[in-house]
């Protein structure tokens, strides 16, 4: 079967996973907010393939841009210029904070993340980078120096030097870090992985005026956070902060491509006027996934996907709050902004159980990646209250259920 076939050639860990929350399953297809598997079960998707699906699945105007884009031309040479991406990286500049307008396309946050550790680099001749515990950027060797997870980290070392880790949240522990090595700060707005954890108010707007102040780059990753997941189209915008570099990716193809956008103050990349092929890879900004890149745009930006996502994030949040009264054994804290939402168990245990008995009654959720405590809600950001409604019964009887 599919299910063994995956066990044996890609991930038997994953599948034991997978089969402890009933997950065993083979995806058939996929249509807005559902996903079907191939017994003909279907699921609401509350989880967006860690908030990529900001559109749903399939979005009509995002598919319709890929296949006209594929009837044209679907990879680029790359000795000419590229339409697709050329207008996407314009069209990025003028829907970024400030000055940022130079872009460098990747396959994937981490390829996003990779490429602005360099170009801190490039820029500042330094090798230090800060980062915050709980923080997530990627497992590749550069983004997995910067994620500090021990678990991801030891079996890979050695690992990039040069990393401070400091708390999530404390800009004064980042002002302390600092020192005549450092070339960057990379910071998430709200730390997703971490188990959805939203800093002080003012923390990034302190964390700006510092890096300011003592000349050290500030990298926004907003691979998460970003394209109205937060109830912003970014959520750096809640604080009105410019960072120097912002990572864009999952939700940024649309739910349909791949692609990341490490978009910079044009100095930054000041080092491609002499040595342009410095950083460089095959398919970054491939047309297909820039024609879907500039399609999520304009369906983001058109429907006010970031205010939907503001209101049904409210009302999410507030069905959660009156379910955490009913189970304060179980539900610590329920938090998040926008629909990027986490719920804290007493234990991971009964977060891995309250994400099987979902998986059984329809929903699909997971845990943060570096906090098993937190069950993650990541919908469509087009979700409707009716399905937040759904979800809500579904965790009721899931909690009813992890009681007995
Ligand atoms: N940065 C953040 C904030 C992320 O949440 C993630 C993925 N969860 C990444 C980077 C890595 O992105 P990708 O999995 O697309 O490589």
């Amino acid at each position: 079967t599919t299910f063994e076939q995956f066990e044996r050639h890609i991930n038997p860990g994953l599948a034991g996973l997978l089969r402890f929350t009933g997950l065993d399953k083979v995806e058939s297809h996929a249509e807005g907010v559902y996903v079907w598997d191939t017994e003909g079960k279907r699921y609401l998707d509350f989880l967006g393939l860690y908030g990529t699906l900001s559109l749903g699945h399939r979005h009509p105007k995002v598919v319709e841009a890929v296949k006209a884009q594929l009837d044209r031309m679907p990879m680029s040479v790359r000795v000419l210029v590229c339409e697709p991406a050329t207008r996407l990286a314009a069209r990025l500049a003028e829907i970024t904070p400030g000055e940022l307008s130079m872009v460098y396309f990747g396959n994937s946050g981490t390829e996003g993340v990779e490429a602005a550790l360099k170009f801190a680099r490039f820029y500042t001749g330094k090798p230090g980078f800060i980062t915050t515990q709980g923080g997530y950027h990627g497992k590749t060797l550069g983004a997995l120096s910067v994620t500090p997870r021990e678990h991801y980290q030891l079996p890979a070392r050695p690992l990039v030097p040069g990393v401070t880790v400091v708390p999530f949240g404390d800009a004064k522990a980042i002002e302390a870090a600092i020192g005549p090595d450092t070339a960057a700060v990379i910071v998430e707005p709200i730390q997703g992985e971490g188990g959805i954890r939203v800093p002080p108010e003012g923390y990034l707007r302190e964390v700006r005026r510092i890096t300011r102040e003592k000349g050290v780059l500030m990298i926004a990753d907003e691979v998460q956070t970003g394209m109205g997941r937060t109830g912003k189209l970014w959520a750096v915008n809640w604080e009105e902060v410019e960072p120097d570099i912002l990572v864009s990716a999952k939700a940024l193809g649309g739910g349909v491509m791949p692609i990341s956008a490490t978009i910079c103050r044009p100095e930054i990349l000041s080092i491609y006027k002499t040595e342009p092929l410095i950083h460089s890879t095959t398919f970054g900004g491939n047309p297909l996934a820039a024609a879907a890149a500039l399609a999520a745009i304009e369906v983001t930006l058109g429907e006010d996907i970031p205010t939907r996502a503001a209101q049904m994030g409210a009302y999410l949040l507030g069905q959660l709050a009156e379910l955490q009264k009913a189970y304060p054994e179980f539900i610590q804290e329920v938090r998040g902004r926008g629909l990027l939402v986490g719920l804290e168990f007493s234990d991971a245990d009964i977060g891995a159980v309250v994400v099987a008995e979902l998986a059984t009654r329809g929903v699909l959720t997971a845990f943060g990646l570096n906090n098993p405590k937190v069950v993650r809600l990541e919908p469509p950001l087009i979700v409707e209250k009716n399905h937040i409604d759904q979800c809500i019964e579904a965790l009721d009887g899931a909690l009813k259920a992890t009681q007995l």
